[in-house]
């Protein structure tokens, strides 16, 4: 496709980052995010194919997306997913294929994910002690997750990032232990802010430990903690920081220093929903017209006219709420799956 150029928002925001759900299934039931044993989940038929993903990448990249990271639910449950890769990949224009996984999976997977065309994967792993994550997220498999680590290293899937949700009173004493971890095993660790997104139903302001009480801690046990100068100007959701001794870390403060000015990123979920947030109440079908013969043009003038409206603000508009509390309950999700963090993508 020629002569399309990049599109920006209202507030002047460019469409350069896409998510891209690939299933609403999870072998993990972390208490944050997808806390019940069952869910609505999406029917089988209204899946995107591997063909349909492939295409939508295509219309998006002229737009200006060139880095792509596929997420869930769990992607690694999607039967098949380095021929995904290996389609996407073949795009000319994106620069930057990344995956997030909890890593159950990734051991078996990695060297062939790496060879299909995938560069970058961020594992999430919360605790380093398996009866924590056994009583958390109800899996067992601590150790596949450390294996995965270690194979997606071997394969050449790094860095490797480690994202890490911190929550009070569950893994809140692990921050320093994390970054030992992360540097014993060249990872570089991302703390992230607990959100109050989709299934995070049982959600509290007094959970949340903010970027300000992690870098406070941090420093007390490691001394001063620089900033890196490329937070001010970058797209990227964590802000980086630097230890004395040269260790990297990163900080993702959505929960309360939201960054919304700089939010280039959109969602699509496993069936097909173009969302502009992460807090959006709803999004844009582009399965329906995908799959009743629209055109590459038109399917490019309907994302076009979707991102040039673009006026959202999600998380800032959470963090000015005054009585916070969790965004959903239960059957708010039940009766739209798509409002949870598993369909839309984290
Ligand atoms: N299953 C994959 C995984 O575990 O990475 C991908 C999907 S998961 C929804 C993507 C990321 O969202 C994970 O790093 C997870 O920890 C994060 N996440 C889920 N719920 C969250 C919440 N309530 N607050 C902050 N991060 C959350």
């Amino acid at each position: 496709m020629t002569g399309i150029t990049a599109v920006t928002d209202r507030f002047h925001r460019p469409l350069g980052s896409l998510r891209i759900s690939v299933t609403d299934r999870c072998n993990m039931r972390c208490r944050y995010c997808m806390p019940e044993t069952n869910y609505v989940w999406l029917p089988r038929a209204s899946i995107l194919t591997f063909e349909e993903v492939s295409r939508l990448v295509g219309v998006f990249a002229p737009l200006g997306v060139d880095k792509i990271r596929l997420t869930g639910g769990e992607p690694l449950l999607r039967h098949g997913l380095g021929e995904l890769i290996r389609m996407i990949a073949a795009h000319p224009g994106v620069n930057d294929l990344a995956l997030t996984t909890n890593g159950i999976l990734l051991g078996e997977h990695a060297a062939a994910l790496h060879a299909a065309g995938l560069r970058r994967v961020n594992v999430s792993l919360d605790t380093l002690r398996p009866e924590r994550m056994a009583q958390f997220a109800q899996s067992a498999r601590h150790a596949d997750v450390l294996h995965g680590i270690e194979a997606a290293q071997a394969a050449g899937l790094g860095p490797v990032k480690v994202n890490s949700v911190i929550i009070r009173g569950y893994n809140d004493d692990e921050l320093v232990p994390l970054i030992e971890f992360g540097r014993t095993h060249g990872l570089e660790l991302r703390f992230i802010e607990y959100m109050d997104v989709g299934g995070a139903t049982g959600w509290s302001m007094a959970e949340v430990v903010s970027r300000r009480e992690m870098l406070e801690r941090l420093a007390q046990h490691y001394g001063p903690i620089e900033p890196m100068p490329e937070n001010l100007a970058s797209w990227a959701p964590a802000d980086r920081f630097r230890l004395s001794d040269g260790t990297v870390f990163g900080v993702i403060a959505s929960t309360t220093e939201p960054f919304c000015r700089t939010c280039d990123r959109a969602r699509l979920t496993a069936d097909g929903h173009f969302l502009l947030c992460l807090y959006a109440e709803t999004g844009l079908d582009l399965r329906a017209p995908l799959r009743s013969g629209a055109s590459d043009g038109e399917l490019t003038a309907l994302i076009r006219a979707a991102w040039a409206s673009r006026a959202d603000r999600g998380a800032e508009a959470r963090a000015a709420e005054a009585d916070r509390s969790a965004l959903y309950q239960i059957g708010t999700l039940r009766a739209d799956p798509r409002k949870e963090m598993h369909t839309r993508g984290g």
